[in-house]
């Protein structure tokens, strides 16, 4: 495949204003808690942390440890056959220490785990219920891994109390065994998404999208009336960039142009809203989009 290495200027983003890393080391500080806003050196912590307001601000959270059981092509998490035991207590400080911080909306992620019989639903479902009680203003979005295809933890995720489910599709069905885990599949993603709104109707469901992997623009669209046909309510575009050269090339920048044209053609097919840009990651000002977008 053919590689390209220069970044367009789009790409070529200002390191985040220093006053305001300032001020989100201060409100961590003590708090103990795994960003991946921070970890990842995300570009938008400006946009999410900072925000209109501290009730709109989001940031994303890794639980169960930084080492996943799988190994997608396009991810840079570490990955063991055997990751190390989940902390049982993370579900409590976890709750405890966002309901200090007090933002508005927390998107929970973790890496994959199969080597759990439950794929880790029970330590998500329980972090989320603690939040909850803990922080019952707090928004919470889950975004979750497949669980190997098992919808009953699914159902148990999507009954927890959360707000939004979230699952990535990453990529169109012809390149999901090129870009993803072999255990990845497209169609056991959709079911997913769809197991997680038959638990619960009024959740809103979510998924992401890299472009830039090679696909084309009828896979994109047929991919899009699939995630419509189960009802999945948000959709996000974003560049897929490589972490490092032992990972996929990047087939092409997408242009800022065609990621809004995508925006409005996902507005246009009924998706509830949709964030569409070349630095968009499935999180990108989640809490301001869902308030605007749901809560109105
Ligand atoms: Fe954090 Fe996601 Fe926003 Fe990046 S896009 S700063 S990871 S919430
Ligand atoms: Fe990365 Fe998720 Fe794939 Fe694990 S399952 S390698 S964390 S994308």
């Amino acid at each position: 495949q053919k590689e390209i290495t220069r970044l367009p200027s789009w790409l070529k983003t200002p390191i985040p204003d220093s006053s305001n890393y300032k001020k989100i080391k201060n409100d961590l500080r003590g708090l103990n808690l795994h960003t991946v806003c921070e970890e990842a050196r995300c570009p938008n912590i400006s946009d999410c942390w900072g925000g209109s307001s501290k009730s709109q601000a989001t940031a994303t959270i890794m639980l169960m440890g930084d080492t996943c059981t799988r190994g997608c092509r396009f991810c840079s998490v570490k990955t063991s056959k055997a990751p190390p035991p989940l902390d049982p207590h993370e579900p409590e400080h976890t709750a405890e220490a966002l309901s200090r911080w007090g933002l508005g909306y927390v998107v929970l992620t973790s890496v994959d785990r199969d080597d759990l019989a439950d794929g880790g639903a029970r330590h998500f479902a329980e972090t989320v219920m603690k939040i909850k009680s803990k922080a019952p203003g707090m928004l919470v979005e889950c975004l979750t891994g497949d669980y190997a295809g098992d919808l009953e933890m699914v159902s148990l995720v999507a009954r927890s109390g959360l707000d939004v489910y979230a699952h990535n599709v990453e990529t169109v069905e012809a390149l999901t065994p090129q870009v993803r885990d072999r255990r990845a599949k497209f169609r056991q993603s959709l079911a997913v998404l769809e197991a997680a709104k038959a638990a619960r109707p009024s959740l809103i469901t979510k998924t992401s999208i890299m472009l830039g992997l090679g696909e084309n623009e009828e896979q994109l669209w047929a991919t899009l009336r699939e995630l419509r046909r189960i009802d999945v309510d948000v959709v996000t575009f974003g560049q897929y960039m490589r972490p490092t050269k032992r990972h996929m090339p990047v087939h092409e920048y997408v242009t800022p142009e065609v990621f809004e044209l995508w925006r409005q053609r996902a507005l246009g097919m009924g998706f509830l809203y949709c964030a569409s840009g070349p630095l968009v990651r499935s999180s990108y000002k989640a809490g301001e989009a869902f308030i605007e977008n749901v809560l109105k």
